[in-house]
């Protein structure tokens, strides 16, 4: 549940708030930004009685929570929450394009790319160095290379960069080079891992699974956000549906719903939600228009030739038609990108 602490509470008042949930084996969230106001009281629901609870004189109010995700609850943060990266704000006006190849391949094609989308208005450049591929033969990252190289390219174009992690023992590298840890759609219910990053103090993107439903998304998003790490952005990429036509089918209606249910920031991934870059600018312009806080997008100098997910990756000079677009759209929403 959740309490709402009176302003005037005295310290002696909400230290025997604290002791009393304390010895209910009751875990306590402050919500970030509330002054300490706003509380998220987690534990059995037998310990937690809202009667007394609503009684005790630190306390203004109580809200009992009948979803199974208590932190990643818009009644814990009132209002949409923001997160931050680094001097990014997720969650606010401004609607942020991650961009990049699927893949980071080599240096030099990284970095001209990454300079390419710089000045098509990019944010936060993306390139995975650890890739979840379906075939143990297919390409599978440059591994510490590749988080070299994203580190050099964030130094020259002043990108953030976000890259994928796909196991616990390299949570901490990947933490050393990036400015958002990915958890992709096949790490979605990965519980070690989920709990790997909520230990740690970074933003962590988390991709929606291609069979999760909201509410057990939301339900990973709380793993992370019970170990202490509320920075989590969502990402919409698509699910699996019966219909091969479409490498995935966007469900665009999870953007105003998890923004219903939840004050996390979401995002939309149009090039795995549809596996064909032809779809990718309508899907884009409609994610922006259902509401979503960023967006993600594949770009490739030689689509041809790309190592993974060529076949959905927008040559720049596409994605740079697109992000003007992408600015008018935003701007009769009232917001920028
Ligand atoms: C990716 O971002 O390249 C990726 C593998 O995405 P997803 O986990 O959504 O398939
Ligand atoms: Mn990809």
């Amino acid at each position: 549940m959740i309490l709402h602490l009176k302003r005037n509470a005295s310290p002696k008042e909400r230290k025997d708030l604290l002791r009393r949930l304390a010895l209910q084996g009751v875990q306590v969230h402050y919500s970030p930004g509330s002054g300490e106001r706003i509380l998220a009281a987690i534990g059995d629901r037998k310990a937690l009685d809202a009667e007394a609870l609503d009684k005790h004189p630190a306390v203004a109010r109580v809200v009992p929570l009948d979803t199974s995700f208590k932190l990643a609850n818009r009644e814990f943060r009132p209002g949409r929450g923001e997160v931050r990266v680094g001097d990014l704000r997720f969650g606010g006006k401004r609607i942020h394009v991650m961009a990049g190849p699927c893949s980071v391949e080599n240096r030099a094609d990284f970095l001209a790319i990454a300079r390419e989308l710089r000045h098509s208005g990019a944010t936060i450049l993306r390139g995975g160095a650890f890739k979840p591929r379906t075939s143990p033969y297919s390409f599978q990252g440059l591994g510490e290379e590749g988080l070299r190289i994203l580190a050099e390219a964030r130094e020259e174009t002043g990108l953030l960069v976000v890259t994928e992690v796909m196991d616990t023992r390299d949570v901490e590298l990947v933490c050393r080079y990036a400015d958002i840890v990915q958890i992709g759609a096949r790490n979605v219910q990965n519980f070690a891992l989920l709990k790997e990053v909520g230990r740690a103090r970074k933003p962590v993107l988390l991709k929606r699974g291609m069979m999760t439903t909201v509410n057990e998304y939301l339900m990973s998003a709380e793993y992370i956000m019970s170990g202490g790490n509320y920075a989590v952005l969502l990402c919409e990429r698509g699910v699996r549906s019966f219909d091969p036509a479409t490498r995935n089918m966007m469900d665009l209606a999870a953007v105003p719903l998890v923004h219903h249910w939840s004050h996390l920031p979401i995002i939309v991934d149009p090039s795995h939600g549809t596996g064909n870059w032809r779809w990718v600018p309508p899907l884009a312009k409609a994610g922006i228009a259902a509401g979503a806080d960023g967006l993600m997008i594949e770009v490739h100098a030689n689509p041809d030739q790309a190592y993974s997910d060529g076949e959905q990756s927008l040559l720049p000079e596409r994605f740079r038609a697109l992000m003007r677009d992408l600015k008018k759209i935003a701007s009769v929403l009232g917001r920028t990108i």
